[in-house]
């Protein structure tokens, strides 16, 4: 039997994410789709603020961003949020399209050595005390055991119903459709939406030339399974938006709803869901593929120090204790947003009212902060305003010459930084699992968003994903060995 250390189900973004994490902790994985090869199919539109940091961190993103489109604003049900003036490097969201996300994923988690498995459906398994047994259908069947396996499998995900695991939520009540084609007729402006009597419609230009006509209709759900041809999307379309913009050659026409369902635990033993085989929700905001890459990139690291035998079992726990709210936040939101698009006088009296909301400085930021998960803040015990949050990407100079903290975590090891000139504090039982680096901040504040500038700390220390597992504003090392022992595992 083919053995590794850990079976990944789906090489979808969060599939690829996750093998990307894992290959660089040097942990072996297996990475399965049920696919017989990648579909090309475009997808999600673009990834947010907090996704481009996780990115860069990595050396993920500067191959992305030139094919991508800048897009100053977000939205929050089609009312436009400004980002530009958030505490981050990428105050914007980057429109790309998720096919292109997967390409580059996945040509880089190729260099790593993790090389997809196609045409390789996970269709059972089994866990013991020491392992998973995963059968793999499809052509060529076969059963793989390893440590730990992974459901990142979608949506549908057999790994989430494998394990037990129920899928909470709400049916949909809308259904938006979607066709990615070339227009003879376009609108003006390479962003155009309106709303009508029935449902809305919008055309994004993606590419040049290429465009996203999306619409959405109140007043019909379709079911999941449905075909939906091009010539029933331009018929729905001409009757939400009064013209087909001239519309043909379709490269992708497709449905979805806002169904919104969350998984009620993100393990089981040794098996733990990730992606949307954890939530699904509609697409308002762009938000989905942004939590999947950043599921991927909380469990990573954590199942790469349990396999290196540093960590805990309970480190393992945090992600679902640390991911689980952040997405029921985003279902609660998308519901908020569907409210807020349905048709008629009522819902336009109340984008109205929030439309001038959003004019507010603290009601924008409020919103932006959470659609772009700028804010989120993981529940780590200690008292300084960085613990819990991620690292600001600010400028230091080193021994070795000018440098920015997320090139201090290209590696993916735990970072302690001290800033300033500050004493290194003594904590010899962990240092050698985790780099130290001695930096002077080009600044005497940090700019976080969601807290404001606060003073530049004397140490921090760097989970792998650039959260902050403990900070001080003094040299001393009180409460250190302590974030040690938890987010690093016990003392040597
Ligand atoms: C129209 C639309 C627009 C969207 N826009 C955005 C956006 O702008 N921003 C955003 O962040 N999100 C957006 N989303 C959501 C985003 O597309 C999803 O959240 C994202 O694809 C989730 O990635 P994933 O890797 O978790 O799952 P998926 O992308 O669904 O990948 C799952 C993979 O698992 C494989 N698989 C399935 N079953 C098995 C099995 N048994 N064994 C092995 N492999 C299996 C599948 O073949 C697939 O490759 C949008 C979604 C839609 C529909």
């Amino acid at each position: 039997m083919e053995t590794t250390e850990v079976v990944i189900a789906g090489a979808g973004p969060t599939g690829l994410m996750l093998a990307y994490e894992l290959r660089l902790a040097g942990v072996d994985v297996a990475l399965v789709d049920g696919l017989p090869a990648r579909t090309g199919e475009s997808r999600a539109g673009g990834i947010h603020a907090r996704t481009m940091e996780i990115l860069d961190q990595r050396g993920l993103l500067d191959d992305l961003l030139p094919l991508g489109r800048i897009m100053q604003a977000g939205h929050f049900a089609g009312l436009p949020l400004d980002f530009s003036d958030f505490n981050t490097r990428y105050p914007f969201m980057l429109a790309v399209l998720q096919s292109v996300i997967e390409r580059e994923l996945d040509r880089r988690t190729t260099e790593l050595g993790a090389v997809v498995q196609w045409a390789s459906p996970v269709v059972d398994f089994r866990q013991d005390a020491t392992g998973v047994e995963v059968e793999i259908g499809g052509p060529n069947p076969r059963r793989i055991r390893a440590a730990y396996l992974v459901g990142c499998d979608g949506g549908r995900s057999a790994v989430r119903k494998l394990a037990g695991i129920d899928y909470v939520g709400t049916d949909a009540t809308v259904t938006g459709m979607l066709a990615d084609v070339e227009l003879t007729d376009p609108p003006a402006q390479p962003f155009f939406g309106h709303r009508g009597a029935v449902g809305d419609f919008s055309a994004v230009q993606f590419e040049p030339g290429w465009y996203r006509l999306v619409v959405q209709r109140h007043d019909r759900v379709l079911e999941r399974g449905t075909e939906l041809s091009f010539e029933d999307f331009r018929t729905s379309f001409v009757e939400v938006a009064g013209t087909d913009f001239g519309m043909h050659s379709p490269r992708w026409v497709s449905h979805y709803g806002d169904a919104a369902r969350q998984a009620d635990r993100y393990r089981v033993g040794r098996v733990f869901v990730a992606g949307d085989a954890a939530h699904i929700h509609y697409p308002a905001g762009g938000q989905g593929q942004n939590l999947g890459i950043q599921d991927a990139v909380n469990l990573g690291w954590k199942l790469a120090a349990t396999l290196r035998g540093n960590a805990s079992d309970e480190l393992l726990d945090t992600y679902e204790t640390e991911r689980h709210p952040i997405a029921a936040r985003v279902l609660h939101n998308t519901r908020a947003q569907t409210a807020l698009g349905r048709p008629g006088p009522h819902t336009d009296a109340l984008r109205d009212i929030m439309s001038d909301l959003i004019d507010m400085e603290q009601v924008r930021h409020r919103l932006g902060l959470m659609i772009t998960a700028l804010d989120i803040r993981y529940d780590i015990k200690g008292e300084h305003p960085l613990t819990g949050r991620r690292i600001p990407d600010a400028d230091l100079t080193t021994a070795a010459g000018a440098t920015r903290v997320h090139e201090l975590l290209r590696g993916g090891r735990p970072v302690l930084l001290v800033l300033d000139g500050n004493d290194v504090p003594a904590v010899p039982q962990w240092h050698d699992r985790f780099d130290i680096v001695r930096a002077d901040s080009r600044g005497a504040h940090w700019a976080v968003p969601g807290v404001g500038e606060i003073p530049t700390p004397a140490a921090v220390l760097l989970r792998p994903d650039g959260y902050v597992a403990w900070a001080s504003e003094e040299p001393a090392a009180a409460g250190l060995p302590e974030a040690l022992t938890v987010w690093v595992g016990a003392p040597a």
